[in-house]
């Protein structure tokens, strides 16, 4: 681990580019389980993110982090006060209990260098230890190796994921699209270190950046490294570009980089009020991902075994009917899984004490309402255990 150090000696902040912040509120809570996380709640510790990766969503006006991005960071040296208040709550306990509790992501990650200063990551860590809450810590540093061992204390009571985000696993281009984080051959290093320590964790494909990681032979080479390592799951997106700080900042970067790329990109952000690419060219970078994942076997979403014991029934269903739903729309195919699976997320009375009348619910017909039973009565369904591999 000696390299890792290095590198986060090298990158320890300036304390000038950091401000301490009393946070009203930590804890985000959805109103529905995110099928993407499993959770049904999120957190962030710092709002701003000195990985300075060209692509960040988090520079966006709309999430209104202070200062220059990549630089300057809020600091919620609060944050565990406010957690205890939130957690007396015992529906807040119940619902955390009952989902991964997500901490990173967002608009700063958890391990950023400014948390070797501070440790909130750590002393939240502690403070959640004995909660029985699942975890699912989303980061691109290798700084989390530090926590392993709180990790796995935390794992004897409640699972626990850890997931690695990259843009691809070159070295080289992410050193220059993402200038602040160790590179991805270490960060894959550390993967296989917790998945040794029996630690599931996953890689986050996302975002590829056009015409650069999104071309088959990087995507494969990712998707080969993540198979070498045995990744338990692999999710994939698009890069999306809002208009403002987040666009300008990252095409300032593309021209520098390769600046014959300036028209490609003209045609595929075309100002949509989400940032989003025009939707051929995401339906193409999904097909090949498909193909890629689908040849190397690895799960496209997280599997259920790592989520079957923790949802509630019908979040499980929900959640199952969801990733059916993507999985089939990677393939180009329509599904009316994602409607069954919307009617099924407003509904309080578990599906398995309306056995009789499930088809009253709107989108499940014959075909859903078996796979919903066999959901109901096995926590899976082996038609979706076959698509996430396939
Ligand atoms: S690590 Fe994540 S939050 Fe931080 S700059 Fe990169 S993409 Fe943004």
């Amino acid at each position: 681990m000696e390299t890792f150090k290095t590198i986060y000696i090298a990158l320890t902040m300036n304390p000038m580019a950091s401000q301490e912040i009393n946070a009203k509120t930590l804890l985000r809570i959805y109103k529905q389980v995110d099928p993407w996380f499993l959770s049904r709640a999120a957190m962030n510790l710092y709002r701003g993110c000195q990985h300075n990766c060209a692509y960040c969503d988090g520079r966006s006006e709309k999430y209104q982090a202070k200062g220059e991005f990549g630089e300057d960071v809020a600091v919620k040296t609060n944050a565990i006060d406010i957690l205890q208040k939130e957690l007396k709550k015992p529906l807040i306990l119940k619902r955390l209990q009952q989902g991964y509790l997500m901490v990173g992501g967002g608009v700063g990650d958890s391990y950023q260098p400014v948390e070797e200063v501070y440790q909130l990551t750590r002393k939240t860590l502690e403070f959640l230890k004995d909660k029985n809450i699942p975890l699912h810590l989303l980061t691109k540093s290798t700084l989390i190796h530090r926590d392993l061992d709180i990790i796995k204390e935390i794992q004897d009571q409640a699972p626990v994921i850890v997931s690695m985000s990259f843009s691809s696993t070159d070295d080289t281009i992410s050193s220059y699209f993402e200038p602040g984080v160790p590179p991805p051959s270490e960060r894959l290093q550390l993967l296989h270190d917790f998945k040794k320590a029996g630690i599931p964790s996953g890689i986050f494909l996302l975002p590829v950046i056009p015409f650069i990681t999104d071309t088959k032979e990087i995507m494969e080479q990712s998707i080969r490294h993540a198979k070498s390592i045995g990744v338990d799951f692999l999710l994939f997106g698009g890069l999306t570009l809002k208009e403002g700080r987040q666009k300008e900042y990252f095409i300032r970067s593309l021209l520098d980089y390769r600046p014959d790329l300036a028209v490609e990109y003209e045609h595929i952000y075309q100002k949509d009020q989400w940032g989003n690419a025009i939707s051929s060219y995401y339906k193409s970078i999904n097909e090949t991902f498909d193909l890629l994942a689908s040849a190397y076997k690895i799960p496209k979403r997280i599997p259920p075994h790592l989520f079957s014991d923790i949802l509630s029934e019908n979040d499980r269903i929900y959640v199952i009917l969801e990733h059916l739903d993507y999985l089939l729309k990677l393939k180009g195919k329509r599904s009316s899984y994602g409607f069954a699976a919307y009617a099924i997320s407003k509904r309080d009375m578990p599906l398995s004490e309306m056995k009789q009348s499930l088809q009253t619910i709107p989108g499940i017909g014959p075909v859903t309402e078996k796979i919903v039973q066999e959901i109901i009565n096995t926590k899976t369904s082996t038609y979706y255990e076959k698509l996430l591999f396939s």
